[in-house]
């Protein structure tokens, strides 16, 4: 059977509504109303909490009394929940002989109009459910649409060409390690609304894919077919594209501001004058010691951890060797090309040759592979093996936990 209903979004700023009755569902309905700007007037002998509040706030006008022949008269909207069937029986009736929509909470079958179950978006979205009369149900698919706008997996760009008047924002979205399910909420969100993506090497991929195909996307990463943008090339290439007014998600590995120069494209942004916004993510120094078992810090064995760079040679290394007690776990980012001299370093630096050393490569990804030794033969391992960058590597006794905990992202041998 097809519903005879019909659906229509109303613009209520400054228009008058009428809401019979002071309890909680009065309360919820007269709640919506102040936040669409109507001028809302609630009619009830007495009010709960919620409603009380609305009316010390002056977001409500309250007439104390009982409902009364009029009430209604020039409203564009009626709202009875008085809890009493001749009352909302008298309102809704009013309401129909003067033209005016009336909502009634007691019972839908005989209302003249229903408020849908709604969930909002970014950017004005709106989407209203309803359940074909039935409450619980229109509330548990709004829920599933709320969650999927969250989400960014439905699509929700704007296609009608935006007029924007100034530069658009540029969002330094952290991507996680690499596996999509890594990816924060946020980033996904802004990902589904944006024009531009533009993507480092190490950032999950994945979820490209899963882009509307009219959105540009920018690949810095050295993949077939791709130059390799200098930090120089992306920093222009970010502002320039902002400054024509499109949105640009800098899409990153791990944690934008963990090793990931984040912070130049920030003050590149700031010195064109771009808004920029930074949306934190996973960083692989913890995330990816995680996929294999590893806890960078554990009760009784390490109570912190330092994380270093490998990219710029060995003395940042020797240096947090020598900083830190023996305890302190230390992580090394970029640490495959100079791993023989790393771990040479750090045994020079006063750590035990015995001291447990973990190679893990791609994490979270599906080629996870690690390799584990000691500072004295990891070099020899590593070569064995062909260990490959990206791969993160963790030094000290918080390496033998994962004999214990087992790999938690599935690992190649
Ligand atoms: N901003 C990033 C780090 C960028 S530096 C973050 O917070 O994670 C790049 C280094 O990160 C790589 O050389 C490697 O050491 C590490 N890395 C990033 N993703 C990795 C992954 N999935 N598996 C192993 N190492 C990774």
């Amino acid at each position: 059977m097809t519903s005879p209903s019909y659906a229509l979004v109303l613009d209520l700023a400054g228009k008058r509504v009428v809401v019979v009755g002071g309890g909680p569902v009065a309360a919820r309905r007269a709640t919506s109303l102040v936040t669409s700007d109507a001028q809302v007037e609630i009619v009830a002998p007495w009010l709960c909490e919620e409603l009380a509040s609305l009316v010390a706030d002056r977001r409500v006008v309250w007439h104390a009394r009982d409902y009364r022949i009029g009430d209604v008269d020039g409203a564009w909207l009626v709202h009875t929940a008085t809890g009493d069937r001749a009352t909302d029986d008298a309102v809704a009736s009013a309401a129909e002989s003067a033209r005016i929509w009336c909502v009634r909470a007691d019972d839908a079958t005989v209302s003249a109009a229903w408020t849908p179950a709604v969930a909002r978006g970014a950017d004005g979205v709106l989407v209203a459910v309803s359940g074909g009369g039935d409450p619980r149900r229109s509330r548990a698919i709004r829920d599933a649409v709320a969650a999927a706008l969250d989400t960014g997996e439905l699509p929700v760009r704007a296609t009608r060409s935006r007029v924007r008047s100034g530069p658009g924002t540029v969002h330094l979205v952290g991507g996680g390690p690499g596996d999509v399910g890594l990816l924060t909420v946020r980033g996904r969100r802004l990902l589904a609304h944006t024009d531009v993506v533009v993507v480092d090497r190490l950032a999950p991929r994945g979820v490209l894919e899963q882009l509307s195909s009219d959105v540009e996307v920018i690949d810095c990463g050295k993949t077939p077919g791709h130059h390799q943008l200098t930090q120089d090339q992306i920093n222009e290439v970010i502002v320039e594209r902002a400054l024509r007014g499109l949105d640009v998600v800098r899409l990153k590995g791990g944690d934008p501001f963990v090793l990931g120069r984040g912070g130049e494209e920030a003050l590149a942004c700031h010195a064109a004058g771009v808004p920029v916004e930074v949306v934190p993510g996973v960083t692989s120094a913890v995330s990816v010691p995680a996929a294999a078992g590893i806890p960078v810090t554990h009760r009784g064995v390490a109570s912190s951890f330092a994380l270093v760079s490998a990219h710029d040679g060995v003395d940042p290394i020797a240096h947090a060797a020598r900083e830190h007690a023996p305890t302190t776990t230390l992580v090394l980012l970029m640490g495959v090309r100079l791993l023989r001299d790393s771990a040479a370093a750090l045994v020079a630096s006063g750590r035990r040759p015995e001291t447990p050393v973990a190679i893990i490569e791609r994490g979270w990804t599906p080629g996870q592979r690690t390799t584990v030794g000691t500072l004295a033969d990891i070099a020899d391992l590593a070569d064995g093996r062909g260990v490959e960058s990206p791969a993160v590597v963790v030094v000290g006794d918080v390496v033998a936990l994962r004999e214990r905990l087992g790999a938690f992202s599935p690992e190649v041998r």
